[in-house]
């Protein structure tokens, strides 16, 4: 009988089994840990709920609505205040509101008349995104230096906690170059969209954020309860062995194909028989998230927003603070602000290996002086990431080829995860579904049922 096993139990892992399950097919899924979620990781502390890791999710997403639906976890929704629509940039050591109108951009002091003007030339930049062009390159070309220091950068260290001018325009975002090509300007490509909306008689789609009311693990929870008996927790996998005729052993088990959902860096470590050296090439910075506690009043700033990014060039030592009491509703006891503030990533990774009593004495500094902040916080939660996010930089594209290689070659293995796939959490989703769609879709096997 044939069987899978997944090795990872974040929310890759997690989508590849549940969409097995969907198809009764046989699967075991190994988990190092003792938990499901991986980087989801929700702690329930000092009456906050304080997120370790990601904080929300984002819509319009029809294939999470879907799971979230089959799951039953709509009533469990829990949807971002309205405020949590503002996003603040900081110029000149002075937060601003990111632009959401016309008129908006044309008053706000993020950008200069000059930078305006540039941006406003965009449509008739007749160019097209040359093999390997870093993202930085991309913005200065299309956009203009301004855009890129003051809205791409710091955007680009709030995703990716990455540096534009390593990262790949094409691997990182491209939906950037798809409507470069296919519009030959960044504008005309939403004017196009916004007008065959309107054609269609569709109203846009709102952008929404949320997560649920007990934290994004909830997620993962849910899912692995629908999953129970086929998942092995504490039960790190070491070691893929071949057998004979395409199977592979694992913990003594036998299985016809293999879902390595494991953070790239670490597949190295594993004894295969093929090499997987090359994974080490794909950076993760380090990332520290650092959750503080205060009361309203310790603060000037009404952090009526969903956080403030700081791009590099202000040289600051934050990268920047989400305001989840302001995003989601029960985050803090009531009169506090719950801020968490991420440090390091791919420009200053050693900041983010710093012990407690050297982080904070700059992240208040830095708070001082951009929110008014004055005096101690009320509960301190430090979460630190060694390797948080794959970078897609210009050498992505030869390691996904390298990927695919392997997967050609040795029938069975398939790699699904960040990076691979995108680095959110929709992108993990879809890139376990992918996986288990091509493992049913295969013509070489016939698959038993599970056994619950
Ligand atoms: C600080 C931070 C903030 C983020 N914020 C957001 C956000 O707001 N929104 C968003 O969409 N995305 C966000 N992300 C990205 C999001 O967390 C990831 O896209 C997603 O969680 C990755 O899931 P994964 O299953 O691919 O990997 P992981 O979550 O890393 O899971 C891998 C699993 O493999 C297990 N494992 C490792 N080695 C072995 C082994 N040898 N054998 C068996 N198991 C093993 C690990 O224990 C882990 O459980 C954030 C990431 C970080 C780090």
């Amino acid at each position: 009988m044939t069987r899978v096993a997944i090795i990872g139990g974040g929310i890759t892992g997690l989508s590849a089994a549940w969409h097995l399950q969907q198809q009764q097919i046989p699967f075991t899924l190994y988990e190092a840990s003792d938990r499901v979620g991986g980087a989801i990781r929700t702690h329930h502390e000092a009456d906050c709920l304080i997120e370790a890791g990601p904080n929300s999710l984002s819509g319009p997403n029809p294939q999470l609505d879907r799971l979230i639906e089959q799951l039953n976890l709509t009533s469990e929704l829990c949807p971002a205040n309205a405020d949590a629509s503002n996003r603040f940039i900081v110029r000149n050591g002075t937060p601003h509101p990111l632009p959401r109108t016309p008129l908006q951009f044309l008053q706000t002091p993020l950008f200069s008349a000059a930078a305006k003007w540039r941006l406003l030339q965009e449509p008739f930049i007749r160019t097209q995104s040359p093999p390997n062009e870093t993202l930085a390159d991309f913005a200065q070309r299309r956009l203009g230096r301004e855009p890129l220091d003051y809205a791409l950068a710091p955007f680009v260290g709030g995703i990716y906690a990455g540096n534009p001018h390593t990262l790949s325009a094409a691997a990182a975002f491209p939906t950037l170059i798809e409507m470069e090509a296919q519009h030959h300007s960044l504008i005309k490509a939403m004017l196009h969209r916004a007008k065959q909306q309107r054609k269609a008689g569709k109203p846009r789609e709102p952008r929404t954020i949320y997560t649920f009311k007990n934290g994004m693990q909830t997620l993962p929870d849910r899912i692995a309860e629908q999953l129970h008996p086929h998942i092995q927790l504490h039960q790190p996998v070491h070691h893929i062995q071949p057998l004979a005729q395409h199977l592979w052993n694992i913990h003594g088990e036998e299985y016809t194909d293999i879902i390595l959902t494991l953070p790239a860096h670490t597949q190295p470590q594993l004894d295969t028989p093929f090499d997987l050296s090359f994974l080490q090439t794909i950076r993760h910075p380090a990332v520290t998230s650092l959750t503080l506690l205060y009361e309203k009043q310790q603060l000037t700033h009404p952090l009526n927003g969903f956080g403030m990014l700081v791009p590099p060039c202000e040289n600051r030592f934050i990268l920047g603070v989400l305001f989840p009491h302001s995003i989601f509703p029960d985050r803090a006891p009531p009169q506090h602000a719950l801020l968490t503030v991420f440090i390091g990533g791919d420009l200053h990774p050693q900041r983010a290996n710093l012990p407690l009593e050297e982080l904070l004495p700059p992240v208040e500094n830095d708070l001082q002086h951009l929110l008014g902040l004055t005096g101690s916080p009320r509960h301190t939660s430090l979460h630190r990431w060694p390797n948080a996010i794959p970078q897609y930089t210009l050498d992505i594209p030869a390691i996904h080829q390298q990927l695919n290689h392997i997967e050609t070659h040795h029938p069975g293995i398939h790699f699904a995860g960040t990076y691979r796939h995108g680095i959110s959490i929709s992108n993990a989703l879809t890139s376990g579904e992918t996986i288990a769609q091509r493992i049913m879709q295969s013509p070489r096997k016939e698959y038993g049922t599970t056994s619950t």
